[in-house]
């Protein structure tokens, strides 16, 4: 049976805080892949859609993994459009000889108990969470993993996009040439 971590997230755009979470839980909890998938839109941030389109964060996912074998990304939550519900994703992967774990980091798992069918979730991927410290209690989680997780976000990369700063330091180097050669976020 392969073990394959599920990451859902916008990526708007992906950065080394992603790719570090993917990495230490690959290794640590012994997966056999992690599954990239970009939401279309966040049910939580429906107010705020993604600034850069579905393909385009497929594409930068696609760039920034393209070097680490065990990680994939797949098109499902860009190609079914509408609010991104987990649940329903993973109701779709299911396939024979594969598990799958959910990702999340720790301000995500928080507020797990608000998503769409939490119990249907676990039951279909059990959370593996990626934390700052043992003090953090969270609930549901199947297995948590203490991460040096970094303090980047989205959110204050595309603020320093929109004021041309260096991001050499936060997003890889592929996915940071596709948003210089399709001026994204500018
Ligand atoms: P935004 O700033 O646009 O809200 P974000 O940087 O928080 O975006 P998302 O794509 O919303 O990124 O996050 C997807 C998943 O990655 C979530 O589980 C989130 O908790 C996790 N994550 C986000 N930032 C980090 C980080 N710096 N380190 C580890 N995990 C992270």
């Amino acid at each position: 049976m392969k073990k394959v971590g599920f990451f859902g997230g916008s990526f708007d755009p992906i950065h080394f805080g992603h790719l570090n979470l993917a990495i230490e839980i690959l290794e640590r909890c012994g997966l056999d892949e992690v599954l990239f998938c970009p939401a279309f839109c966040s049910p939580f941030k429906t107010e705020h859609p993604p600034v850069a389109s579905g393909d385009h964060r497929l594409e930068m996912v696609r760039r920034a993994i393209s070097a680490i074998r065990q990680f994939r990304v797949t098109p499902v939550e860009i190609e079914r459009k509408g609010p991104s519900f987990t649940v329903e994703t993973l109701r779709k992967l299911q396939t024979k000889g594969a598990s799958y774990h959910l990702i999340l980091a720790e301000d995500a798992a928080l507020h797990f108990d608000r998503w769409k069918e939490p119990q249907q979730i676990i039951e279909l991927a059990p959370l593996i969470v990626g934390t700052r410290g043992m003090s953090v209690a969270v609930p549901m989680a199947k297995t948590t993993v203490q991460i040096p997780l970094f303090d980047i976000s989205s959110t204050e990369i595309r603020a320093r996009l929109k004021k041309k700063l260096y991001c050499g330091h936060l997003i890889p180097a592929k996915a940071l040439d596709y948003i210089q050669e399709h001026g994204l976020y500018s």
